[in-house]
């Protein structure tokens, strides 16, 4: 599987989930949110090498831990790191930054590209903030439309992408704000089915790249003359869709609320979701009061969405190993194939 998280920080604890994509020739490491201590156990060079973070939003528990995050890498040298976060993100990162004593900081690298998204707005604005700058004078604000792609028959808004994957983001309700959840994809990829190609008696050779290429005529040239390509596709090429994984985190909707539809319908069917359960359904009048879910609604979540595989995380403090392990059973009751995430870990 190319895509793999971790839930970082225990039950209790604030959470983030650290994402490993890994295509076999490439690694990718993300990190979604940044609540006190969720880096502690993590090796430096890994922190180090965490291409972008992204904040649903900043309650105290999902960026208390920033700190650290900086501190590792403030003046990296190699590449730029990326933060993208909801509305806020430009002035609180610029704060988090002023929040030292900088005097020896000329000669330091480290490029810092903050992005903040304003889904009612339908636009992301961005600056870059330098180290050798006492990240003090940031570029301007550049402002770009947000980035609609397709993914499964529906529009998704595009945030963060890399040859080797792509994160979409949804603005989903919390109390009175907005919390963002984020999708990993990894791009579809065509393999060729080598056994055909030799029972069709055709010697292997660059052929097969132009098959695999998106090129529109009508016939393909082949060590053994002219043939037609899209015959050609269909029997030798096979499409494998990327893999997905959701992070959900800080939200509160019920099966009847309209709302509820709308994220069923981005979710789409996710290889892995990660989602906060916050409380027993027992409690659900303190799940909306707070806009967080119940465990019973999350199962129903992810099996609704056809979810392959569940993580839970932010779990409310007030439950001790028993209630968690009720917790659990109640999300399990829609979807058996959830589980804590520091239960996976332990494995
Ligand atoms: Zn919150
Ligand atoms: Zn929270």
């Amino acid at each position: 599987m190319p895509i793999d998280a971790r839930i970082l920080g225990g039950p209790a604890e604030d959470n983030a989930a650290l994402v490993r994509v890994d295509t076999g020739s490439h690694v990718s490491l993300l990190l979604f949110d940044c609540g006190e201590g969720v880096l502690s156990e993590e090796r430096p060079g890994d922190i180090q090498s965490i291409e972008a973070l992204f904040f649903s939003h900043y309650h105290m528990d999902h960026v208390a831990g920033f700190d650290s995050f900086f501190r590792h890498n403030y003046n990296r040298d190699d590449t730029a790191v990326h933060v993208l976060g909801p509305a806020g993100t430009m002035d609180l990162m610029a704060h988090r930054f002023q929040g030292f004593t900088w005097n020896l900081h000329h000669d330091q690298p480290g490029v810092w590209n903050v992005t903040e998204l304003d889904f009612s707005q339908g636009r992301a604005d961005q600056r870059v903030f330098l180290a050798r700058e006492a990240f003090a004078s940031p570029s301007p604000v550049s402002r770009s439309e947000l980035d609609r792609q397709s993914y499964r028959g529906q529009k998704i808004t595009v945030v963060y992408e890399t040859e080797h994957l792509r994160v979409d983001a949804v603005a989903l309700p919390h109390g009175n704000i907005s919390s963002m959840g984020y999708r990993v994809t990894t791009p579809a990829t065509v393999s060729v089915n080598r056994h055909v190609v030799d029972s069709l008696g055709i010697p292997p050779g660059p052929w097969l790249q132009d098959l695999k290429s998106d090129s529109t005529e009508n016939v393909i040239q082949t060590p053994n003359g002219e043939r037609d390509r899209s015959e050609l596709r269909s029997a030798i090429l096979t499409e494998n869709e990327g893999e997905s994984l959701v992070y959900l985190t800080d939200f509160g909707i019920e099966p009847d609320d309209s709302e509820w539809d709308r994220i069923v319908q981005w979710l789409a069917e996710p290889d892995h979701l990660i989602c906060e359960c916050q409380y027993r359904h027992a409690e659900s009048g303190n799940a909306k009061q707070h806009g967080h879910m119940t465990a019973e609604n999350v199962g129903k979540l992810a099996a609704q969405s056809k979810a392959r595989r569940l993580t839970l995380h932010h779990v409310s403090r007030r439950y001790d190993a028993e209630e968690q392990a009720e917790l659990l059973a109640e999300a399990q009751a829609s979807f058996p194939n959830a589980r804590w995430g520091w239960d996976a870990a332990e494995k």
